[in-house]
C-alpha cells in the first residue's frame, strides 16, 4: 500500500513542491498511526522549503507542523486509543524523559524536533508520530479548525503566559496583528484581560483584528505605530511588545515599550538582524526575552478552552487535496490571508 504526500527534496522555489507516492509508514512502538484529513499551513513551511543559511534540514522531509485526522493503526504499546478515534496532532517532539521534559517544558528538550521541520510532516494521506503528540480533537470542531491552532496557540501562549507573563489591564502592542501568531495573540491576551492594540497591514486587517477583539488596530501602511502607541499612552509607551517581524520592526518595537517593559520574539520574518542601543535597554529596564514553540501539556489546556469556544481556530483559506498545497505557500508569500491556511485531504 502507498501514501501520497508532499516532499522537498531540494531547497529552492515552490516548484520544489513534490507530490510523491511513499510506501505506507508502519507505527513503531508508542506511535500512531494517523489518516490525516487536514494539514494548515505556517510561516516555518517558507523556511523549511527556501532553506536557512547556516540551518540543516534533513532532505528529504515531508513538510507540514499542524495536521487532525482519524487514528488509522496503532503501535506495540498503545493501548489507550482507537482506530477511527478524531485527533489532532501536535507538532513538537521530543524525548519524553530528560529534565526539561519532565519539568513540563518539551520545547526545551535537546532532542525536540518539530514535525515538518527536523521530521517527516503531516502534508501526507497517513503520517506516522508518537502517541504523545496525538489527541482527542476538540469537541465541535473540524478537522480544518482542528488542524488550524496548534503551533501558533501554543507560541501565543507560551509568550503570554510564560515569558510576558502579562497582567489583567496590561497594554500589549502585537506586531503583524493578522498573522497567524498575531490572531492566536489576540484572542489570548484579550481572554487574561490585556488592553491589545495591534499593527496590521491595510484596513481589511485592520477591521478583522478589530472583529477578534483588538481594542485598537494601526495600519502600519499608512500610520507612523511608534507616534500613535506614545499618543496613546501620554508618551509612556506600552507594557509589552511582541514581535515575530524582525528586521523591519525591531527597532520601533523597543521604542514603543514603557519603562520596565517587556519584549517577546518568536521569529523574525523579514529578517533576524538587528540594532539595538543597550543605553534603551538597561536604562528603561527593560527585558528582550525570547521564545520558541511551548509545552504539549499547555496545548492540551488550550484544546480545551477551543471546546469552550474561548479561542477560535480562524481560518483565511482551504484548498482541496495535497497537490494544492503549492497554492497556500503562494497565498503565505503575498501575504493575502487572514488567518490560517489550510489544505483538506479527501
Ligand atoms: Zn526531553
Amino acid at each position: 500500500m502507498t501514501r501520497k504526500a508532499v516532499r522537498i527534496s531540494e531547497h529552492g522555489e515552490r516548484d520544489r513542491l513534490e507530490m510523491v507516492d511513499l510506501d505506507l509508514c508502519e507505527p513503531g512502538p508508542m506511535e500512531v498511526r494517523v489518516r490525516i484529513r487536514a494539514v494548515a499551513l505556517n510561516h516555518l513551511d517558507l523556511f523549511v522549503r527556501r532553506g536557512v543559511p547556516g540551518h540543516h534540514f534533513p532532505l528529504p522531509l515531508i513538510p507540514g507542523s499542524d495536521g487532525a485526522g482519524l487514528v488509522d493503526a496503532l503501535g506495540p504499546g498503545v493501548g489507550d486509543l482507537a482506530v477511527d478515534d478524531e485527533v489532532v496532532v501536535f507538532p513538537g517532539t521530543s524525548c519524553g524523559h530528560c529534565e526539561a521534559c519532565l519539568q513540563g517544558k518539551d520545547q526545551l528538550c535537546r532532542s525536540y524536533a518539530i514535525l515538518g521541520e527536523a521530521r517527516d510532516g503531516l502534508a501526507t494521506e497517513y503520517a506516522c508520530v508518537p502517541r504523545a503528540n496525538v489527541h482527542p480533537k476538540p469537541k465541535g470542531s473540524s478537522f480544518v479548525e482542528a488542524a488550524a491552532f496548534s503551533l501558533t496557540m501554543q507560541t501565543a501562549w507560551n509568550m503570554l503566559i510564560e515569558k510576558a507573563r502579562i497582567q489583567p489591564g496590561e497594554r500589549i502592542l502585537i506586531q503583524a496583528g493578522g498573522s497567524g501568531v498575531g490572531v492566536a495573540c489576540i484572542q489570548i491576551a484579550k481572554m487574561l484581560g490585556a488592553e491589545v492594540w495591534v499593527t496590521a497591514g491595510g484596513a481589511n486587517k485592520c477591521q478583522r483584528c478589530l472583529d477578534l477583539g483588538a481594542d485598537k488596530a494601526i495600519d502600519y501602511k499608512r500610520e507612523d505605530f511608534v507616534a500613535l502607541v506614545r499618543e496613546w499612552t501620554d508618551g509612556r509607551g506600552v507594557e509589552v511588545v511582541i514581535d515575530h517581524v524582525g528586521q523591519e520592526t525591531f527597532g520601533s518595537s523597543i521604542k514603543c515599550l514603557g519603562w520596565g517593559g517587556r519584549l517577546v520574539t518568536c521569529g523574525a520574518t523579514t529578517g533576524p538582524q538587528v540594532k539595538i542601543h543597550l543605553g534603551q535597554i538597561f536604562f528603561k529596564s527593560l527585558s528582550l526575552l525570547g521564545s520558541t514553540m511551548g509545552s504539549k501539556g499547555d496545548l492540551l489546556r488550550i484544546c480545551k478552552l477551543v471546546e469552550q469556544g474561548r479561542l477560535v481556530p480562524v481560518i483565511g483559506k482551504v484548498l482541496e487535496g495535497l497537490d494544492r498545497y503549492h497554492e497556500g505557500h503562494a497565498l503565505l508569500e503575498e501575504r493575502k490571508v487572514f488567518g490560517k491556511v489550510v489544505v483538506e485531504i479527501p
